[in-house]
Formats: structure tokens, sequence, C-alpha cells
């Protein structure tokens, strides 16, 4: 199969499980396993945006990819590397702790820019995994939203690996739920337009639970 034909594929599960929402979710490239030759021919492909999950690897790529994507990291990030990739990045998906927060708010900053983000959830409760508890949620979120430097877009998980589907899906469902409940607080300077779940085995799903961003990795250069 071609990378043309993986994408639509792709398209073409996401358009039918998305159906009740109206739009289906966009496609987040996942490039980590990649190498510049096999990133560039996304964009034949329609490809806008790609995701890495780590700052050594987007500094690395930067100079094939720069200005033909948007760059998401998607990645556990250390406060130090912030300054790294603050300028190179359209959204950070992995947000999850105040003193990450305050340091992408002080980059920011610096360089006079709001930074899009989205907070991690650990919707599965994984000892190993990034993302704030649920419950610690809705706190965050307003201590996130009185940073200046940063533009609250929404939220994102990882899903357990090897979980059933029904699972997956109920999770998916999960985060949905909290993702809407986000929304409906309403608070000043948080617009929540984004909810970044499902990859290769599970996007299907994820975009039936109404996910607006799916990343893809395995699916597209295996
Ligand atoms: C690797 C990775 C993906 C993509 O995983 P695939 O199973 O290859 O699609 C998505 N999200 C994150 C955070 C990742 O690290």
């Amino acid at each position: 199969m071609t990378l043309n034909e993986r994408v639509a594929i792709i398209r073409e599960n996401i358009a039918r499980e998305s159906q009740p929402w109206g739009k289906p979710p966009k496609i987040i490239a996942v490039t980590k396993y990649s190498q510049p030759e096999e990133i560039l021919p996304l964009v034949d492909c329609g490809i806008t945006d790609i995701g890495e999950n780590r700052v050594q690897a987007i500094r690395e790529k930067l100079p094939f990819i720069n200005e033909k994507f948007s760059i998401h990291l998607i990645g556990r990030l250390q406060t130090n590397k912030v300054k790294y990739i603050i300028k190179d990045v359209c959204l950070i998906h992995s947000l999850d702790s105040i003193s990450l927060a305050q340091e992408i708010d002080r980059q920011a900053q610096k360089h006079a820019i709001r930074m899009p983000v989205l907070l991690q959830v650990n919707i599965a409760r994984e000892m190993q995994k990034g993302g704030v508890m649920e419950e610690e949620l809705m706190p965050f979120l307003r201590d996130c939203a009185k940073l200046p430097g940063l533009e609250v877009k929404g939220l994102m998980a990882i899903m357990p690996l090897g979980a059933e589907r029904e699972t997956l899906f109920s999770l998916f469902t999960r985060m949905r739920g909290l993702f809407d409940q986000c929304a409906q607080e309403a608070i000043d300077g948080v617009s929540m337009e984004e909810l970044s779940m499902g990859m290769s085995q599970d996007y299907d799903l994820a975009a039936r639970a109404g996910a607006t961003m799916i990343r893809v990795g395995s699916a597209l250069f295996r």
C-alpha cells in the first residue's frame, strides 16, 4: 500500500465514525520513527500537521521539514527544554504540571507570544503515565488560565496499551465528557476547541467518541 492509500483509509474511517459530530478529527501524522525523506511525501497527501514526542528530534528534523508542516509536540516535555521548541511548535499537547505551565508562560512572554497548549489527562490513572488526574483537572485548568503566555485550547489523553476496545471507547467517551465540562465552565482566556486522542490502533473509536485530533504514526509509516 502507498502512503496515499494509507492516508485515504484513515480519512474514510474517521469520516464514517465521526458523522454524528459533523466534522472529522484532524490527522496529526506522528513522525517520531520517520526521517525527513519519509515525512516530506505527506505534503502531497494533504497532511499539514505532524507530531513529534522528543525535543531533540524536532531540533534535528526542523531544517528539513520547517515551513512544510505545523509541528505538534506530543510527548513529555522537560521544563528546561521548553526554550528549544517554543518558537517552532504550533501546539504542546502534553502540559500536565504547574511548573511546566509557568516555564511555558515565561518563555512565551519572552517571545511576545501566547503558546497554544492542551492539558494532558491521565484518564486511565496509570502510574507510569503523564497527565493530571481527572479530579485535578478543573483546578489545574483554572491555574493555567491565569498565565497570560498560555492559550489553553483543549485536552489530550494517551490510552493504556493493549486495552480492550470496549474499555478504550468508554475512556474516550469519558474524555469527551471532561472536555465538554471544561467548555461549559467558560473560563476567561480558555477556548476549548481541541480534544487530542486516538492512535493507530484505536483512532476510529476516538473519532466516534468525539476527538478533534487523532495522532497516527504506525498506521501511516508501517
Ligand atoms: C507514538 C505516539 C503516537 C502514535 O502512535 P502510533 O501507535 O504509532 O499511531 C501518538 N501519540 C503519542 C503521544 C505518541 O508518543
